[in-house]
């Protein structure tokens, strides 16, 4: 492939990588806007109706916030997962970061050693 032709991938790829970046952060927005939300008026009507199945509901609230540590965990994890980058043709291994800039400095794959960059 050419140089021309690799940007042009590799931009497509950061395209569905910014896409996907937007994807976490609107996601955790909504759970913490659903927490926020959720969480206060069920604790004030609990608290002002006296209710005796607070003993009942407090370790669901324990299980609630735990689940959604978990859940915020989960989207972090899923977050900082390694980006995709174009394929290397020879390898198959993903050509990303450093690894990008070495080939369009040398042409050549930096996991493969092989060839790429026609021009
Ligand atoms: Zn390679």
């Amino acid at each position: 492939m050419t140089r021309q032709e690799f940007n042009e991938m590799q931009a497509a790829v950061l395209r569905t990588e910014s896409r996907r970046a937007l994807i976490v952060v609107a996601a955790g927005a909504v759970v913490v806007l659903a927490v926020v939300l959720t969480i206060k008026p069920l604790l004030g009507y609990i608290e002002e109706h006296a209710m005796d199945w607070i003993g009942y509901v407090k370790p669901y609230g324990f299980k609630g916030v735990l689940g959604f540590f978990v859940f915020a965990l989960t989207l972090l994890v899923w977050s900082v997962r390694p980006p995709k980058g174009v394929p290397c043709p020879n390898c198959h291994k993903p050509i990303f970061g450093i690894a990008a800039r070495l080939l369009r400095i040398t042409g050549n794959c930096s996991h493969c050693g092989e060839r790429i960059l026609s021009a």
